[in-house]
């Protein structure tokens, strides 16, 4: 009858380094075990709403902790959904979140490394082999009549049996390891329960039988008055929420109760740190959505944008019926309603944080910023909100600005909020393109998060200023009234024509490479530089779309010349004169060239480049 299985490659791995781990925190397997056991009986009585014979006679959900020093065991034990004999190989052998598996493969002999990535994503029932050196799950699914008991001591396989057990619900048993006997005192686990556990809507009873005495306090933390409330219990909750065991502390607590129309309580937290699979496209928010106390499910998408999913907690509501599909709640008008409120408290509560401490918003701003941002290509009801809330790098100091500052420092006669795109804030910074916004004292933004090539383009302005990319069509900086003396001369006609002369040359040298050839007015110090046609995408843009296969570069830049450079000044000469036809020529490539470069563009051909540099290096060394 006993069946034995090999645990999944990745769990025999995860294990061998928890059961190695000289991890001072291993008192939290209990809390691991006790939130199984509180979801167990959350799932059940959920289900239960639908098909109330679930609970034949077993209504008064419980779980329950005791131990045997004799036996050196301890037993968590629940009266909740239970597994069947498939629940248990596919939940206690395989690791089931990918990205959770992908993890784990980057475990290494390093265990200060190794706590850092367990840290991230929790080990769940895996914990208990901190303190166990065999550990037993009998386990039978409400509803059914078998059950089965499931063993291992943690190294490579594990056993199946069928079982007998009188009641539904899951119980295990650990055999406690030597060095972890304090897990074998009445006081020691009281504690833990206390210190982590405090909160689970069920009551926790230690003892058997009649001696069982409750030892948490069991109402939802959510629905305490705020001052009844010690900021180490907000903590263990959320870390209760995040599934993390990291120290990981909220950077933000949110803790309010909504009233009028549609009531319901709300106990947010926002994270310190970044969650290791932010960018995952399976990954979902961690709001919990219960109604009256009771928990329905954590997959109600539309509860919270997708610009906030970094967002853990609970939101509990008053009003919504008990017995609503999860599919249906998906498309209720209560809860589009809640997420808009939830979403504007959030967002208002961001906008008072960076206005009290510019320093920690920029922590925060860094780490989930590129997030929010989404917000402003898609969740176009929250736009304003969402502009008063973003931060950007400018052109004009080291830290953050508003789009409400740039707008106020905007200079007689600019009308636009000009931004650079550019893979980096060192390339941003660098750019040619910027030259003259600087020497007219006109601020940029640095736009380097690859969503802002997504909301740039169709946010089309902000309290009437449209957003202008400066490597995109013309800058015309004419009319805006310089800060910094002016010390353009104005040209003669002669300069003039021979300025033409040269660009139809290099219109012509350059012809297939480029859209056009113009005369800058955004270069002041570099030679030439590349921009995007005005009804083009821009320069970055182009560059993203390129790193996907199916996108076919069509777009030809512009490049630009600086006419005052001493460079550009010779070949204006050469061309006026008629002479050095080549050197004309091999100079229009290598300025072509460059621009690439300080772009960040690909050189089509680098050999030629190279060529070509080192004739002019000859010809300057002679
Ligand atoms: P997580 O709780 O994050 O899913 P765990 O490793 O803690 O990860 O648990 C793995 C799975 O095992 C759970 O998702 C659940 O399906 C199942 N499980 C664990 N303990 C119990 C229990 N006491 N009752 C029912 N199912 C359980
Ligand atoms: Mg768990």
């Amino acid at each position: 009858m006993s069946e034995q299985r090999e645990f999944q490659a990745e769990t025999s791995r995860l294990l061998d380094i928890v059961a190695n781990a000289l991890y001072t925190q291993r008192e939290i397997f209990l809390r691991e075990l006790i939130s199984n056991a509180s979801d167990a009986c959350d799932r059940l009585r959920y289900d239960a709403i639908a098909k109330p014979d679930l609970l034949k006679g077993d209504a008064d959900f419980g779980i329950n902790v005791s131990f045997d020093a004799d036996a050196r065991t301890v037993t968590v034990s629940d009266n909740g959904i239970g597994m069947t004999k498939e629940d248990l190989i596919r939940n206690l052998g395989t690791i089931a979140h990918s990205g959770t598996r992908e993890l784990v493969k980057n475990l290494d002999g390093d265990e200060k490394n190794n706590m850092s990535l367990i840290g991230q994503f929790g080990v769940g029932f895996y914990s208990v082999f901190m303190v166990a050196d065999k550990v037993t799950v009998l386990s039978r699914r409400a509803g059914e009549e078998l059950a089965h008991v499931w063993t291992s001591d943690g190294r490579g396989s594990y056993t199946i049996d069928e079982a007998l057990k009188d009641t539904r619900g899951t119980e295990i048993v650990m055999h406690i390891k030597d060095e972890a006997s304090e897990f074998l005192l009445e006081e020691r686990l009281k504690a833990v329960i206390k210190r982590y556990s405090d909160h689970i809507n069920f009551p926790i009873y230690m003892g058997l039988g009649d001696k069982a005495l409750q030892v948490n306090s069991g109402a939802a933390l959510w629905m305490r008055s705020k001052s009844d409330i010690t900021p180490e219990q907000y903590k263990e909750f959320y870390r209760s929420v995040s599934d993390t065991i990291q120290i990981d502390e909220p950077w933000l607590t949110l803790h309010w109760r909504a009233e009028g129309t549609h009531e319901y309580n709300n106990l947010l937290f926002i994270p310190a740190m970044k969650p290791f699979d932010l960018y995952d496209p399976k990954r979902h928010h961690g709001v919990k959505l219960y109604v009256r106390r009771v928990f329905i499910t954590d997959g109600v998408e539309a509860l919270i944008p997708p610009f906030l999913r970094f967002v853990k907690g609970v939101v509990d509501s008053e009003d919504l019926p008990l017995n609503i599909s999860r599919e249906l709640l998906q498309a209720n008008p209560v809860v589009a309603k809640m997420s808009s409120a939830i979403t504007r408290k959030i967002l208002s509560e961001l906008e008072e944080r960076a206005k009290a401490d510019i320093k920690d918003y920029e922590n925060f701003w860094s780490l989930f910023g590129p997030v929010i941002k989404e917000g402003l290509y898609d969740a176009h009801a929250h736009r304003d909100q969402l502009c008063r809330v973003a931060r950007f790098y400018s052109s004009k100091q080291p830290g953050l600005v508003s789009l409400d500052e740039y707008i106020e420092r905007m200079l007689e006669g600019q009308d636009q909020i000009y931004y650079i795109s550019s893979p980096t804030l060192d390339s941003a910074r660098n750019s040619p393109q910027l030259e003259a916004f600087r020497k007219k004292g006109v601020e940029v933004l640095l736009m380097t998060d690859t969503i802002d090539e997504f909301w740039l383009p169709i946010q089309a302005e902000y309290k009437q200023k449209k957003f202008k990319s400066v490597t995109r069509g013309a800058s015309d900086l004419s009319k805006i009234k310089s800060t910094k003396p002016d010390d353009e001369k104005p040209k003669d006609e002669n300069a003039k024509t021979e300025t033409a002369a040269l660009l139809t040359r290099l219109k012509e040298l350059l012809v297939g490479e480029v859209n056009d050839v113009t005369v800058s007015d955004r270069l002041v110090d570099s030679p030439v530089c590349l921009v995007a046609p005005e009804n083009s995408i821009d320069m970055h843009m182009n560059r993203v779309l390129k790193k996907s296969q199916a996108y076919e570069d069509k777009m030809r830049p512009i490049l630009e010349i600086n006419d005052g450079h001493p460079v550009i000044t010779k070949l204006k000469a050469f061309v006026a004169n008629d002479t050095h036809p080549d050197l004309v020529r091999e100079t229009a490539f290598l300025l072509l060239d460059q621009a690439r470069i300080v772009e960040g563009e690909p050189l089509k051909n680098p050999t030629d480049f190279v060529k070509r540099l080192n004739k002019a290096i000859e010809k300057g060394l002679i």
